[in-house]
């Protein structure tokens, strides 16, 4: 067990290069699977954030006027730098999150690899020129930094939500303020201090933990930051992008899920039933994009489902840094507050558990926020599962008649994230990728991210894009250039 004592984790903000000295009233971090305490840090007053923001706008000038490859070679640099780390830095971030190390290894493993990524791409921006708009006048569009960026992320993935926002931010030129979930900052902490080490200069990034009402809000707020790059629940993210429209700052939002996955009769079952239990209980179930609905055909449901069934009363539930553990727990009480409350309102309404239902019942466990992982068959569809983003390790399945049952009551969410579809006719899946409404589509594969392609989704999953290079396109004006050249 871990203790404040035994680790000496007592940190501060991040501003100027530097981890500061424990201050003001500070936030208490414990082990979601034991209750342990981690440590204590600092929870940033809208004075600390005011200090971070001024860091960073002071820092901008020299940053935004050094060469894109330059960047890219310092970005790579933290790539590296963090990479070699990921053991080292596996147990603390499951120690404040409560995920199992496997999925730490991987979350921290994926984080360097969107770094990377963007540093690749300091090769690739180009800008655009238009010749002949008049006779002798030619036309560029340049691409400039933004300013200041106030990067807000929540505590599922607390690094690779924010090397989201800090591959393409940093490449273009700008500079960052982080806020990591007032629950998750220490790896966040010990990110900042390992790119600065590997080059990144002081200022260019600040990590201030605290709450959302007052550092996210101070953030969002403050008139030095030019755009603000967030993501969270929906509720949040109106929030924010009403507070921001105070002076008409720039916004991305990437919000809430609830996925529907759909399983033909002429799919892969097996493929198809793993896809569904990793895409629902990895993290514990507490990703944007996981699969939160599942529609399976009539002429298959029996043997999909007993798969989905089986292979959720195989996840083993514990302790995250114990070997062998598929699941470890809620990330908070709270967490797991809400979960119950959904399942309950559901099944009062409706349907059949197949798997789970409840905590586990393993004394050695009493102490952290953890839930089994649990099936539930064919509760009504405007139930809470249907209807609502189900943050945890639950999945509702639904019986259907055909495709277009399926695809009608896919996009009878108010959300629209991910998808997938389960198929081994061509024509079936072209017509679900382009029907269903969100902004990812897997065919025949698992819900797996890709740093080449955009993602972000639509309706009250939000908009705007990250990953692919259309994430430039967020962290850059495109200015109009117009010149008169002396040749007619
Ligand atoms: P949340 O919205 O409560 O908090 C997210 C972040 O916003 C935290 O850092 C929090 O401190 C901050 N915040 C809260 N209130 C704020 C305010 N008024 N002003 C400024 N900042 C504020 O979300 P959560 O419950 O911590 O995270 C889970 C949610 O995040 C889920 O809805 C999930 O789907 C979503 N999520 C989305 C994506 C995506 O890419 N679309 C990825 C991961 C998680």
């Amino acid at each position: 067990m871990t203790s404040a004592a035994a680790t000496g984790l007592e940190r501060g903000v991040f501003v100027g290069g530097s981890v500061e000295p424990l201050e003001g009233e500070p936030q208490t971090i414990r082990n979601p699977a034991t209750g342990a305490v981690v440590g204590r840090v600092t929870s940033a007053t809208p004075e600390i954030v005011d200090r971070a923001v001024k860091a960073a706008h002071a820092a901008f000038p020299e940053w935004s006027r050094r060469s894109i490859s330059e960047r890219g070679a310092i970005l790579r640099a933290g790539a590296e730098a963090f990479a070699a780390r990921v053991d080292e830095l596996a147990p603390g971030l499951v120690a404040e999150q409560g995920k199992t190390f496997r999925e730490a290894k991987i979350e921290l493993r994926r984080a360097a690899e969107t770094l990377e990524h963007y540093a690749g791409l300091a090769r690739e921006v180009r800008g655009i020129a238009v010749h002949g708009l008049d006779p002798g006048v030619e036309g560029r569009v340049l691409r400039r930094p933004l300013g200041v960026v106030g990067a807000i992320v929540p505590w599922n993935f607390p690094t690779t939500l924010l090397c989201n926002k800090l591959g393409p931010a940093l490449l273009c030129g700008n500079t960052v303020v982080a806020k990591p979930a007032d629950t998750t900052p220490f790896t966040t902490l010990r990110l900042a201090e390992i790119l600065t080490e590997a080059g990144l200069p002081p200022g260019v990034l600040a990590v201030v933990p605290g709450t959302g009402p007052v550092a996210g809000e101070a953030l969002v707020t403050h008139p030095l930051v030019r755009k603000v790059a967030f993501t969270g629940s929906t509720p949040t993210g109106e929030r924010i992008a009403a507070l921001a429209a105070r002076g008409a700052k720039r916004v991305t939002l990437e919000l809430g899920g609830s996925d529907p996955m759909i399983v033909c009769d002429d799919a892969d079952l097996p493929a198809a039933a793993s896809a569904a239990s990793m895409g629902r209980f990895y993290n514990c179930g507490q990703a944007c994009l996981a699969i939160k609905r599942l529609y399976v055909f009539d002429a298959v449901a029996d043997e999909l489902i007993e798969a989905v069934a089986q292979k959720a009363k195989r996840l083993r539930v514990g302790i995250g840094s114990e070997p062998g553990v598929h699941i470890g727990p809620l990330h908070t009480e709270r967490q797991r507050e809400i979960l119950e409350d959904q399942l309950a309102r559901t099944l009062d309404a409706g349907g059949e558990v197949l798997a789970g239902g409840g905590r586990p019942d393993d004394p050695a466990l009493a102490n952290g926020w953890f839930h089994e992982p649990t099936v539930v068959l064919e509760p009504p569809h405007d139930s809470p599962m249907a209807t609502e983003e189900v943050f945890g390790p639950a999945l509702p399945i639904w019986r259907v008649r055909d495709f277009d049952e399926a695809i009608a009551l896919a996009n009878a969410s108010p959300f629209g994230l991910g998808s997938s579809v389960w198929t081994s006719d061509l024509a079936r899946a072209e017509h679900a990728a382009a029907e269903l409404d969100c902004g990812y589509t897997w065919i025949n594969s698992p819900t797996k991210v890709y740093d080449e392609l955009p993602f972000g989704g639509v309706k009250a999953s939000g908009y705007g894009k990250e990953h692919g290079s259309e994430a430039l396109d967020h962290y850059t004006d495109q200015k109009a250039v117009v010149v008169k050249t002396a040749v007619r």
